[in-house]
């Protein structure tokens, strides 16, 4: 048997605490352009939102007004009013929430959102994301641009490369035409550089923070992750993240110096592959009490989009259509198996992680898709014990909290075995 779990969990940051005021501006920046009757756009994750920044539009994410629905225990209710309106049970839970919480006029802090001047989406991450801008923007009456990035493969050739490049960036001279068309705004080239600028600080700092979670003990848990991710989402492009980025790197910075972790007692290092539950976030301070720390989360990493060596700084000041044709090409998240098996078994050795938990995403099909794979690979050519979790980021309807903490007790019995060996 392993040790019995202790009361102690993580602690965060005290940096951390400023995201509330950061997001808390966010949001009210939102409502203030709507107010004013500014340029407005809704954004799914993926898209580049930089540009919305360049143009003088100001961007809402219903992703994360989704994830607050569900923390905020709302979401359950959205779904069933748009389960009501005819959408399946199986459907994407963030673009039910979306839609639950537009029927019902939600307010922004319970996850509810403003209606745009236009909406802009990409098929990057999933086609869920195109359909559900389609039906909403129908719903509100407003334009809606879509990117179609293809998807680049383990056997993709130079050739199939370059006209995929080719066709992404006539989408994004597109973008920006229809952003023009749509608001009046003008292409500013002084204002794309400042954008670019500050987007590439921040994810290079996000980006520095992650690779203080390779320290043993980790200074930082997924309290700082989780909820850390939302401006590389909705403000990339903005000074103000960047501080409060700087301030969690430093604070964790000190803690390595002085050999402090978050985890009081850090027994295991774990990675979490998949969206978060948002309804059930206690889940994670169960791993804590087991002295499991997770110190790697590709969702949470990933949209720090500047991984692509190829696209260096210079490259998006000078070229930038080029470029960022090339990040939406490169996404981490999107990669096909092969390309997975081994950034998953570089990642476990380059953070020293004893075990993968993976969460199959029933709302999510490129989330989940390829994941028995995933761990049969993992498993049986790296000897990395895997555990794979069946739930929703939003329904908790599809969550069985015992069923799941029966599981965690199991792993980390087999995770305790891995370790003597
Ligand atoms: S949860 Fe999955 S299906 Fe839903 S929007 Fe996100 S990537 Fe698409």
């Amino acid at each position: 048997m392993s040790e019995k779990k202790t009361k102690k969990t993580g602690k965060m940051l005290n940096a951390t605490y400023g995201l509330k005021n950061i997001m808390g501006r966010h949001f009210l920046a939102i409502e203030q352009a709507f107010r004013e009757g500014k340029p407005t756009a809704w954004a799914t994750s993926g898209s580049p939102v930089e540009y919305l920044y360049v143009m003088g539009v100001q961007p809402m994410l219903p992703e994360n007004s989704a994830t607050v629905a569900a923390a905020q225990k709302y979401s359950k209710n959205f779904i069933e009013i748009a389960e009501d309106e005819g959408y399946s049970y199986d459907l994407c839970s963030y673009f039910k929430t979306n839609v639950g919480a537009v029927v019902s006029k939600a307010e922004m802090s319970k996850g509810g959102t403003r209606k745009p001047t236009f909406m802009l989406s990409t098929d990057v991450i999933c086609d869920t994301h195109v359909n559900w801008f389609q039906v909403q923007a129908e719903r509100f009456n407003v334009p809606h641009f879509t990117l179609d990035i293809p998807h680049v493969v383990s056997n993709t050739n130079k050739r199939q490369y370059d006209y995929f490049k080719k066709y992404v960036q006539e989408q994004l001279h597109g973008l920006v035409d229809f952003i023009q068309e749509v608001t009046g705004n003008e292409y500013k080239e002084e204002k794309a550089k400042e954008v670019i600028n500050n987007s590439w600080d921040l994810s290079m700092v996000w980006q520095d923070i992650y690779n203080l979670r390779k320290e043993i003990p980790c200074p930082i848990s997924t309290r700082d992750t989780f909820g850390g991710l939302f401006p590389l989402f909705c403000m990339p492009g903005l000074k103000e993240p960047i501080k409060l980025y700087k301030r969690m790197y430093k604070e964790a910075k000190q803690r390595v110096d002085n050999g402090i972790g978050a985890l009081k007692q850090e027994k295991y290092r774990l990675m979490f592959e998949g969206i978060p539950f948002w309804h059930s976030l206690k889940f994670f301070s169960v791993l804590e009490q087991w002295g499991a720390i997770i110190v790697y989360e590709p969702y949470t990493y990933a949209f720090s989009k500047y991984m692509n060596p190829n696209v260096t700084k210079e490259y998006l000041l000078s070229n930038p259509i080029d470029a960022m044709s090339e990040l939406l090409l490169s996404f981490w998240y999107v990669y096909d198996l092969k390309t997975r098996i081994k950034k998953f078994a570089e990642t476990v050795e380059q953070w020293n992680i004893d075990g993968v938990i993976l969460h199959e995403n029933l709302s999510c099909r490129p989330n989940s898709c390829g994941l028995y794979d995933l761990k049969r690979h993992l498993m049986d050519d790296f000897n990395i014990p895997c555990l794979i979790i069946s739930g929703d980021m939003n329904d908790p309807r599809k969550f069985n909290d015992l069923q799941v903490t029966n599981q965690i007790e199991s792993f980390m019995e087999i995770l305790e075995k891995s370790k003597k060996r």
